[in-house]
Formats: structure tokens, C-alpha cells, sequence
């Protein structure tokens, strides 16, 4: 079993990040329906993905954070065999952010919060307002998915993972597709962080396995950030790493299941 642990509910474009666009070859055109979204993971090596909303449903306002967020509710709920969530948050509504992290973790059935992204919405990693975002994951024992692509990323999210020891925390994209070696270097020290190899930096030769042997495999999760990366090529790259067996079905699905409990 393969599970993917940082896909986004695709938007009209893809994913539609400021200053970059990106569109699958397997995506239809136009408007892409919840039915498009099972369908593409049916048809895929993967079996099972944790989705968050697409960046353009992140902000910038509150009720954009909310509709995102059902958005995604409304994939989990038609296909609850292949979908689960995560909260997204937005730190500049703070209060908002926090009530929403309650009502979809206790009502809706979410299994983590993310994937909380300071390139899309401009916010520091470890500021007072994701401070108490970290400290109420901790209150209702989800883990927290946090985007790295840079130095000031990680290094953030290692003071965070310090001053929070029993936050469970994943840190995205390896750290970045520039820094990744730097990125797993930050958070070893830490055993209460994983992270996950989405985005393109699972290309890079010896990612898979540096991050094994580094932090351990129950410390790696594997993850594409659909609709950046085809999922066929994420599983490929997986399924031929160097890794052994018994590493690959932790990276692949164990620790996933281990870290968000998910009912399978
Ligand atoms: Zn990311």
C-alpha cells in the first residue's frame, strides 16, 4: 500500500501557486470535479492521500481559508476509501484559525493541520500566532504538516519542534529542493519530526535514502504534493530507491499510518 501524505485538492489551474504554474498531463481541462480527483488516484500506484486545500484556497481571507477547507470535506465525505484531511490555517486570523482547527478535527474527522505554508500566505514559521496554532495541534494530538523550501524554513520549524516537544511535526519537501540535505541535517536532532519527500526534490539522486539514513526510516513519509508531481512518478521513484524493503513499506504506508492514526 501506498499512501500519499501531502496532496492538494487541485484548483481550476492546477496548482496555481503566485509566479508558477503547473498542470498535469492527467488532469482534464477546466473546472476539475471531486469525481476527477478519485479518479486520477484510482488510477494511479497510489492508494490513499491526505489532501489540504490548493494554495489559491488558503487566504487571503477567512472565508476563503473556511471554503477550502469544505472543499476538501467534500472529497473525504464522497470517497472516504481513498481521501483524508488536513486543516489549513491561516495565521493573520488567528482566532478564526484556531476555531476551525477545533470544529474539522472534532466534527469533520480531519487527521492533521496543513500543509501551513508561509511562501503562499507571508507569515515567519515560529511566530506567536503559528506558536499557538503548534500549541492547539498539541491540545487535540493531530500532527502538523509545514512547508520548507528554504533555510529559514527549517531552521523555524527546528525551534518550534524544540520548544514543543510533543508536537508532532512534518516537515515538507524534505526542507527544499535546494537545501534538502541542510533541511534533514536540521530537524535529526528531534524525534518528534518526520518529513516528507513531495514536490521534485524526490528526483534529486539519493534523497530516499540520504533522509533514511539519516533520520531512520520511521521518520520519513512519502508524499507527491499533487497535482505538482504525476503520482506514477512519485511511486516509481519510491518503489525503485535504494531502500530495503522493509524501509520502503514504512516510508510508504506504515509510518503514515502510525503518525495521523487512520482508520484504513
Ligand atoms: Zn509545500
Amino acid at each position: 500500500m501506498i499512501i500519499d501524505i501531502h496532496g492538494h485538492r487541485p484548483g481550476r489551474q492546477g496548482l496555481d501557486v503566485p509566479g508558477f504554474q503547473w498542470r498535469l498531463t492527467s488532469l482534464p481541462d477546466g473546472d476539475i470535479s471531486p469525481d476527477d480527483v478519485a479518479r486520477i488516484l484510482r488510477e494511479s500506484a497510489i492508494d490513499r492521500m491526505i489532501l489540504s486545500p490548493t494554495a489559491e484556497d488558503m487566504g487571503p481571507t477567512a472565508g476563503q481559508m473556511r471554503s477550502g477547507n469544505r472543499r476538501v470535506a467534500e472529497l473525504v465525505r464522497k470517497y472516504p476509501d481513498l481521501f483524508y484531511a488536513y486543516c489549513s490555517v491561516n495565521p493573520h486570523y488567528l482566532p478564526e484559525s484556531l476555531e476551525e482547527m477545533e470544529y474539522t478535527v472534532h466534527e469533520l474527522g480531519f487527521v492533521g493541520i496543513g500543509e501551513i505554508c508561509p511562501h503562499v500566505l507571508d507569515f515567519e514559521i515560529d511566530s506567536r500566532e503559528v506558536r499557538a496554532i503548534v500549541e492547539k495541534a498539541v491540545e487535540l494530538d493531530v500532527p502538523l504538516n509545514i512547508h520548507s523550501s528554504e533555510p529559514t524554513h527549517f531552521r523555524g520549524l527546528a525551534r518550534l519542534a524544540k520548544e514543543y516537544p510533543t508536537a508532532r511535526i512534518v516537515m515538507s519537501h524534505l526542507g527544499g529542493f535546494r537545501f534538502w540535505r541542510d533541511g534533514i541535517a536540521a530537524i535529526e536532532p528531534f524525534d518528534n519530526v518526520w518529513t516528507d519527500c513531495s514536490a521534485w526534490v524526490m528526483c534529486t539522486m539519493g534523497a530516499f535514502e540520504t533522509a533514511v539514513t539519516t533520520l531512520g526510516a520511521r521518520r520519513v513519509l512519502f508524499g507527491t504534493d499533487f497535482p505538482l508531481c504525476e503520482l506514477d512518478m512519485a511511486a516509481y521513484k519510491l518503489q525503485h530507491s535504494g531502500l530495503s524493503s522493509a524501509d520502503r513499506e514504512r516510508v510508504a504506508s506504515k509510518n503514515a499510518i502510525e503518525l495521523f492514526r487512520l482508520a484504513l
